[in-house]
């Protein structure tokens, strides 16, 4: 099928590139020129595992081309995906200006039916608008074309995107026409042999959807941290209790760990939009707002902790720091936890030496060249010279480091662990000052 991809980020790309993979013919556009020039030289603008190969194969076959003409694009394809960014406007409600512009470009450009598919992340209400939006534009243009408008929200994780593009848990499908939910199976039939994985309903049940995903997982991460608070107040340790709960069935161990707190470019600035949404039909969400400001605090956790470590006195400090992308395998550091301890530690005049093993290039793009911030090439070399070291990522070669190492390297022998890696009572024993989150009587 010819297939046509708007916006060539994480989920567009991935999508783009998976659906080729499995002989579509597709298309994508977007108005990065120099993405687009990347791309088809051969340069992946995202690190996701799998992404690289899969682009170039796809790529070289002809099956996967790249261009920032939309016309072209909209000539290309009957489907016509929307997967640009839906980033928060000033209130926190989802901005969706890129989405209708596209909806607006494919209508003033469209010369026979398309199926337009939301993939971005939209709320309720949102193909309406994109409906609307098409209506208009070919009344400018006195064109009388069929159109259709889906709500096909995507689930995938970055870091296992394209395995879970490659094989989705489910694929929802908003639509009330029997004759583009047809052409939907064809189109994903090849992710669909094992199992029926497609979950049909209506539209606006399929936009909120992505948002009660999204909130619930939200939820589970809040949920821990506030549970990690009481833990370290009354003695208790959360990674225990973690393991108590986690072995009710109805609770399960997936997605229950205490950390310091959730980011990414998702769950930030989905709970906020489902907080306007619930706000602006007059609903007051005060679970979700729960959610949003415990994981705000608990992005300050580390800081507090250095505060208090070093009593106040930061200035002048030097702290190395492990991790700077939102979680392990990407560099996305949209809304990360690394971002709030950096620019905190910055403000109280600390220097820091960081590094990631992918998200160096993304700290460099946002952050510039800063006396207070020196990217480093491997995590021993972030040591050297430094105060203490705290960790935001829970990058796997994190896990198990040389601890002998650490403590003659740093001036202190300090680690505040972001992500529970280590167990407190053997750093302790290897003469570690030991803060976790929530881990009881050791902090
Ligand atoms: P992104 O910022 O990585 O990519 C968006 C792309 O759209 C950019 O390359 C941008 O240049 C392009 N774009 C903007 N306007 C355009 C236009 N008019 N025409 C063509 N291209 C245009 O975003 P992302 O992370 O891929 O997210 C896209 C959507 O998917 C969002 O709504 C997001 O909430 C949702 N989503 C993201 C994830 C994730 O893990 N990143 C997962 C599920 C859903």
């Amino acid at each position: 099928m010819k297939v046509t991809v708007f916006g060539i980020g994480y989920v567009g790309l991935v999508q783009a590139a998976v659906l080729a993979e499995v002989g579509h013919d597709v298309m994508c556009v977007d108005v990065d020129e120099a993405k687009v020039t990347n791309l088809k030289n051969g340069v992946i603008p995202i690190f996701e595992p799998g992404l690289a190969p899969l682009v170039k194969e796809n790529y070289e076959a002809g099956r996967l081309t790249f261009t920032t003409n939309a016309i072209q694009g909209i000539e290309h394809g009957e489907i016509q995906f929307i997967a640009v960014g839906t980033p928060p406007d000033e209130d926190g409600s989802a901005d969706l200006k890129y989405v209708t512009a596209v909806a607006r470009t494919i209508a003033e450009h469209m010369t026979g039916y398309k199926v337009i598919i939301d993939k971005s992340t939209v709320p309720v209400g949102t193909a309406d608008k994109v409906r609307q939006v098409v209506i208009e534009t070919l009344k400018k243009r006195n064109a009388d074309i069929p159109f259709d408008v889906v709500s096909n929200p995507e689930f995938l994780k970055e870091g296992a995107a394209v395995s879970d593009c490659m094989k989705p848990e489910r694929i929802i499908i908003g639509t009330n026409n029997d004759q583009v939910l047809d052409l939907m199976r064809e189109l994903y039939a090849p992710f669909n042999r094992n199992h029926d994985r497609m979950v049909i309903m209506d539209i606006r049940s399929a936009e909120l959807t992505k948002y009660a995903a999204n909130c619930m997982l939200a939820t589970k991460i809040s949920f821990m941290n506030e549970m990690s608070n009481l833990a370290e107040l009354l003695g208790a340790d959360i990674e225990k209790v973690r393991q108590g709960i986690g072995s009710d069935s109805r609770i399960g161990y997936h997605f229950i760990y205490p950390g310091c707190g959730y980011g990414g470019s998702c769950f930030p600035k989905d709970v906020q939009a489902l907080i306007r949404t619930a706000e602006n039909i007059g609903y007051q969400p005060t679970l979700l707002q729960a959610v949003e400001s415990v994981n705000d605090k608990q992005k300050h956790k580390l800081f507090s902790f250095l505060q208090r470590h070093f009593k106040g006195d930061l200035k002048g400090r030097t702290f190395a720091l492990w991790g700077l992308s939102f979680k392990p395998n990407t560099d996305d550091m949209r809304e990360s936890s690394s971002r709030v301890l950096m620019e905190s530690l910055w403000q109280a005049g600390a220097k820091v030496q960081a590094f990631d093993p992918e998200a160096m290039e993304e700290a460099r793009r946002i952050y510039g060249d800063r006396s207070d911030l020196v990217l480093v090439a491997t995590k021993e070399d972030a040591l050297k010279g430094a105060d203490a070291l705290v960790i935001c990522t829970e990058w796997q070669n994190f896990r198990a480091p040389d601890f002998d190492l650490i403590k003659a390297t740093l001036k202190q022998a300090a680690i505040f662990d972001g992500r529970n890696l280590y167990e407190p009572e053997r750093m302790a024993q290897r003469g570690f000052t030991y803060y976790g989150i929530g881990r009881g009587a050791s902090v």
